[in-house]
């Protein structure tokens, strides 16, 4: 029987997706149905985004499965009803765009960038930045996103150190695990970057005790989840000298409202959640092959755990 797979992502979304994801499911063989609009009982999968049209899943009676456009599921796993397999975006354009801009906020940093971009003054200090293999750099989640953007840090000649739940083992990265681990992680680290999943275990992960665990004047870069960090502790940090610059794309209220004190911080640099996006092309190739598998029975790609939240 013909699936039906709704298309539930932004709207805007959908002129992009459409010829996409037709073209993947005919290409894959998949016998399916692709709309914008389909009677709720009628739905075999729903291609998900919070910002599309769907809060209420409890009409969808006959609904197999639910994939997510987006690659953080927290505002996702409380709303899919738990019995439902939901996926997550693993996209190759989302990993390349992450790990463009992870490199690029890191040699900003690394480099010093800002004191002959913005300060120079008149002021002739001909020091040059250390090599990168003299830098210590930890990224703290080395899923997908984190993992692709330890190597390319490693590949670049850093010193990288990563933090997981489970212990990995990447070449090129020195990987830690649990809460030892996390202290370790940190102990050395010139320059920390963020790319943990928003789950109530991950919550203030930089927190007042964390944050002094690292070197004076470390730089943090969060492109992760705002509730990663504890922004009072951060801003204490800051201020005392103990974090030197922080880079922040994410926050616990977005749009970042205006009288935050982020914004005006001058050691603070506001990102508006561009670190990266599900591209369109990629993303639609990982949600057929998905469809293509549930509709042959074979397990699906990237479940979320719903009891881990990610
Ligand atoms: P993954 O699920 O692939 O990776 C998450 C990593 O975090 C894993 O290594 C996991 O450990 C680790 N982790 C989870 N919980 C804990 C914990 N309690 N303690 C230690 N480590 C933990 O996610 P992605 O790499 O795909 O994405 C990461 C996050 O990036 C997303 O959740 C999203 O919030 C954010 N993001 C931000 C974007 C932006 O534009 N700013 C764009 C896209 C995503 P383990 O490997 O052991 O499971």
């Amino acid at each position: 029987m013909t699936a039906n797979v709704l298309f539930a992502g932004h709207p805007d979304a959908w002129p992009a997706y459409e010829p996409l994801l037709k073209a993947e499911l005919a290409r894959l063989a998949v016998d399916a149905d692709l709309c914008n609009e389909f009677p709720p009982e009628d739905v075999d999968y729903i291609v998900y985004a919070p910002s599309g049209p769907v809060s209420d899943f409890t009409p969808f009676t006959r609904l197999k499965a639910v994939l997510s456009l987006w690659a953080g599921v927290e505002k996702i796993v409380p709303v899919v009803p738990a019995e439902l397999p939901l996926t997550r975006m693993v996209d190759s354009g989302l990993e390349r765009g992450m790990t463009e801009w992870v490199v690029g906020h890191t040699l900003r940093y690394h480099l010093g960038m800002d004191a002959h971009i913005l300060g120079q003054n008149g002021h002739w200090e001909p020091k040059a930045p250390p090599l990168a293999k003299d830098r210590r750099v930890t990224v703290l989640g080395l899923g997908a996103l984190g993992t692709a953007s330890a190597q390319a840090l490693a590949a670049l000649g850093f010193q990288v150190s990563g933090w997981s739940r489970t212990q990995k083992e990447i070449s090129g990265v020195i990987c830690h695990s649990g809460a030892d681990g996390l202290k370790a992680a940190l102990a050395q680290a010139e320059i920390v970057i963020l790319l943990l999943p928003d789950t109530p275990a991950t919550e203030n992960t930089l927190n007042a005790d964390t944050l002094a665990l690292l070197p004076a004047g470390a730089k943090i870069i969060n492109p992760g989840r705002g509730p990663l960090i504890d922004d009072a502790a951060l801003l204490a940090a800051l201020d005392s000298g103990q974090i030197g610059h922080a880079t922040l794309d994410v926050f616990r209220v977005e749009p970042l409202p205006p009288e935050h004190p982020y914004w005006a911080h001058p050691n603070v640099t506001v990102t508006p959640h561009i670190a990266s996006e599900t591209r369109e092309s990629t993303a639609a190739e990982v949600i057929a092959e998905n469809i293509r598998r549930a509709e042959a029975g074979e397990p699906l790609l990237h479940l979320v755990d719903r009891s881990l939240g990610y």
